[in-house]
């Protein structure tokens, strides 16, 4: 089923608060889908977005209406209801507004704000490149059609309860906001992952990428690949991006490789296909359904092993959260962990 235009899935709103305020709130990010998108920004924040943000191009609204099909078959796909994001909700602007007046990282490329249905994009970086426009438009959209939940407290405080895998408010250094989240890796991880196995379609389904496409396809760049991808041992089809100087893109590689070897371990050891284990988790983005994740890395990394992982800090630790994992398999499965 697909929703009308302007229309979005209702958002679950949990935790002690009032039950007017946590109406409230479910009906701002309803609104915010639609006609009154905007409404809910800080005024200063929403005067600034309107002065300084650029027009969409070409490129960038075909990509839109592109990323809306190909994450609305991965809703259907998962059981739920499709709908559009509209381009009026995404917002292509200047480095410095996204980095100063939104508190994100400079050298960072895309927000999404599930309060306000919002996606942010910092323009300087996106743009350099119609590929990564493309595959930025897309990562940001597979985050606010992912599965989210708030949490409204006793004092009427809001704050994120779910976003995809991740479990409070993302790690980030938005104004104000609090670094209580987990499992943030594992949901950029995934994010990343769904959204690399969809580029190709991305790409080739937008006629402003003829160049792109055809440099993607050619015999030169399909060597220049293979040999970057021996040289750094990483799997080819993993890049996002690969420039005729052989510069790659390659976001979340730490916490991806990591994700990797949770599905391989997991096919493995519970007589699984690899496309399956990593279907499970893509949906879960979706469904929420994250005890659904937790019962499979239970049964191969042990009982406490989800706890463990969630207290675990994304990129910086990845060594550390790799041996742990390689330990606690050979504890659960014996033998079998070995490799
Ligand atoms: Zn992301």
């Amino acid at each position: 089923m697909k929703m009308p235009a302007g229309e979005r899935p209702e958002v679950r709103i949990v935790g002690s608060g009032a039950p007017e305020e946590k109406e409230k709130l479910g009906k701002q990010i309803l609104s915010s889908f639609g006609e009154g998108h905007g409404t809910y920004i800080p005024e200063d924040l929403r005067e600034l977005i309107r002065a300084t943000e650029q027009e969409k191009t070409e490129n960038e609204l075909i990509a839109i209406a592109e990323a809306n099909n190909i994450t609305n078959e991965l809703l259907r796909g998962s059981g739920l209801p499709e709908f559009d994001i509209p381009p009026a909700n995404i917002h292509f602007i200047p480095r410095e507004v996204f980095a100063q007046a939104l508190g994100e990282h400079e050298s960072g490329s895309g927000a999404t704000y599930i309060a306000e249905q919002a996606i942010a994009i910092n323009a300087d970086e996106s743009r350099q490149n119609a590929v990564w426009d493309n595959e930025i438009i897309l990562h940001e959209m597979i985050h606010l059609k992912g599965y989210s939940a708030f949490e409204v407290d006793a004092e009427g405080k809001r704050r994120i309860f779910r976003s995809g895998l991740g479990v409070g408010d993302s790690p980030k250094k938005r104004k104000g906001g609090e670094n209580s989240g987990i499992f943030h890796w594992l949901n950029e991880a995934i994010v990343t992952e769904i959204t690399t196995e969809n580029l190709a379609k991305l790409i080739n389904s937008n006629a402003q990428l003829t160049k792109e496409r055809e440099w993607l396809q050619s015999e030169k760049s399909e060597k220049l690949k293979e040999k970057i991808a021996g040289q750094l041992k990483i799997d080819p089809e993993e890049f996002l991006w690969l420039d005729e100087k052989g510069g790659i893109t390659h976001p979340y590689r730490a916490e991806r490789e990591v994700l990797d070897y949770i599905i391989e371990a997991i096919s493995q050891d519970q007589e699984f296909q690899p496309d399956e284990v990593r279907d499970k988790f893509f949906k879960v983005h979706f469904t929420g359904h994250l005890l659904e994740i937790a019962h499979l890395i239970e049964k191969t990394f042990g009982k406490s092993s989800f706890e463990v992982l969630s207290m675990i800090d994304a990129g910086t630790n990845q060594q550390k959260i790799m041996d742990y994992l390689k330990r606690h398999r050979r504890l659960t499965n014996g033998a079998q962990g070995e490799q």
